[in-house]
């Protein structure tokens, strides 16, 4: 491990742009479990009837008991793996991270450029008026939180599974995606479109593939892996980067 990990230093200390790729593996660490897994949200409420925005407009305080456990999260602490993105991102070696996750960590690790593909719980919208209402105002509720002028029960801007990859973070990833010439990817399998694509539009251009999974799903493409826990797997290339900027 001790050599992959220097390999992967050395790859990104030479890249020019540097993006990442994660997904829910990033955040079981920090005790979220991955919303697909065995028990995972996903298990419990059929994403048919939970998870679809037809589901929400057909009855919204059903799907809001999904809800009430994706707000638990809100406590989630971003793990060391977190923290060692946004160092690196502060040490100018990480120019941006897209994420499949909705639970806000690389943003309270520190991380700067963050594009959310699948939304977040960051804030609501009332789909009658288009209203915005801050993830603070749904936490002062004694109840499911309404639209001031339209009473009507309020959507989180995460991405349900009917729904489009919101436009600005669609561009902004394509932005990153176009700049950059080695993608590190990390806690996810890559099998979820559009996301499954970016690790073949980077490898198609010539850029690299550093992963960094418990269980490597991309054996063909990726050009180092390193097979470990994220928390673990990144400080250790965090720190590694950071050592050799001392030299
Ligand atoms: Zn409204």
């Amino acid at each position: 491990m001790k050599k992959e990990i220097e390999q992967a230093a050395a790859a990104i200390r030479n890249a020019r742009f540097v993006i990442a790729l994660t997904g829910a593996g990033v955040s079981t660490e920090s005790g979220i479990p991955d919303f697909r897994s065995k028990g995972g949200l996903w298990s419990r409420f059929d994403p048919m009837e939970y998870g679809t925005i037809g589901a929400f407009k057909k009855d919204p305080a059903k799907v809001w008991h999904m809800l009430d456990e994706l707000l638990e999260l809100t406590d989630t602490k971003p793990n060391k793996g977190h923290l060692a993105m946004a160092r690196l991102e502060g040490m100018g070696l990480l120019d941006g991270i897209i994420t499949q996750n909705i639970d806000m960590l690389h943003q309270k690790a520190g991380s700067k450029t963050v594009v959310e593909f699948h939304g977040s719980i960051a804030s609501f919208r009332c789909l009658a008026c288009q209203n915005e209402y801050p993830l603070a105002f749904v936490q002062e509720q004694k109840n499911h939180p309404v639209c001031g002028t339209c009473k009507q029960l309020l959507k989180p801007d995460m991405v349900f599974f009917d729904e489009q990859i919101p436009a600005a973070a669609l561009m902004a990833s394509k932005e990153l995606i176009a700049a950059a010439d080695l993608l590190l990817v990390a806690g996810t399998s890559c099998q979820v479109t559009p996301a499954s694509s970016i690790p073949l539009q980077i490898k198609k251009k010539g850029g690299l593939i550093i992963e960094i999974n418990l269980e490597p799903a991309l054996d063909n493409l990726a050009n180092i892996t390193l097979q470990g826990r994220f928390a673990t797997t990144m400080t250790r290339l965090t720190d590694q980067l950071n050592a050799g900027k001392e030299e």
